[in-house]
């Protein structure tokens, strides 16, 4: 199935099994869908809230919606739709149980890179959505995804992928290589399939994640 051809969120069925809050999560993505507080608001097709139940415990955080997003409504959609469906394979979960969302909820126009003021107007929606998904983990897709949970850009972001950061709240980020940005590069589309692999380990064994846990090296100490 394609990263974008299933039902919108939430799912039906699943309130009763999870430990997420979707009453509130559903509250905040009509926020969302109404939101005025940033200049990106004007060039929207539809905001992209984020979808998924969460009942893995893992929030997926990336970057900003581009064209299919914003045509769709839906997160992760396209090339890099796919290659994020291909590294949950990878590491053995499944789509629909993560809550998948990014640090801007609207596309910014040519795809350009979020301002710093349009992340930190979206900020408190990314927050919000953490507060009620209560999620074991964050996983930061590539460095603007790191930089809009942590407030604030990384020096270091390369020496990063495949390991914990520490997150919002006290809960521990996992930081990926953005699906993107693999696409052209085959060096990097191992690295990120092996970090998604070590990540779905990581996961089944139960073993807390601290702050600098490197479950595999990030491609520039290849
Ligand atoms: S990007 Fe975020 S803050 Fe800006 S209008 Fe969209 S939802 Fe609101």
């Amino acid at each position: 199935m394609g990263a974008c051809g299933a039902s919108a969120f939430p799912p039906e069925g699943l309130a009763g099994a999870l430990t997420a809050d979707l009453p509130r999560i559903a509250m905040i993505a009509d926020r969302v869908r109404a939101c005025g507080r940033c200049p990106l608001s004007a060039g929207r097709t539809n905001a992209v809230p984020g979808e998924g139940d969460g009942s893995s415990g893992i929030l997926l955080v990336g970057e900003a919606p581009g064209r299919n997003e914003d045509e769709t409504g839906r997160p992760f959609c396209g090339a890099a739709g796919r290659n994020l469906d291909l590294a949950l394979k990878e590491a053995g979960i499944l789509r629909p149980t993560v809550f998948v969302t990014s640090i801007v909820k609207c596309r910014p126009p040519e795809n350009r890179d979020p301002t710093p003021a349009e992340r930190a107007a979206c900020r408190p929606h990314l927050l919000d959505q953490v507060a009620a998904l209560r999620p074991r983990v964050l996983v930061a897709l590539g460095r603007h995804g790191l930089s809009g949970l942590l407030g604030e850009a990384p020096p270091n972001f390369a020496s990063l992928p495949g390991s914990f950061v520490a997150g919002p709240g006290g809960i521990p980020v996992f930081v990926s290589l953005h699906p993107a940005a693999v696409i052209y590069r085959q060096r990097w589309k191992e690295a990120y399939l092996r970090h998604w692999r070590a990540f779905g380990e990581w996961h089944r064994s139960g073993v807390p994640a601290v702050p600098g846990l490197v479950l595999s090296p990030p491609p520039s100490a290849e």
